[in-house]
């Protein structure tokens, strides 16, 4: 698989990025992708598609 996916924090690609993960909105279950530095530092996120806003 060598689909790109961008952190929704800081738009990086988390390919490059170790510890990355890829999960579904708790609220409308949109594919969200965070990268690892923002996981560690418990950057918030905000949906893109319904606007719910998470740790
Ligand atoms: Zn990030
Ligand atoms: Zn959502």
């Amino acid at each position: 698989m060598s689909e790109t996916k961008f952190c929704i924090s800081c738009e990086k690609d988390i390919s490059a990025i170790p510890d990355s993960v890829i999960f579904n909105c708790p609220n409308c279950g949109a594919e969200i992708a965070r990268c690892g530095k923002c996981r560690g530092r418990e950057v918030p996120y905000t949906c893109k598609v319904c606007g719910f806003e998470g740790p």
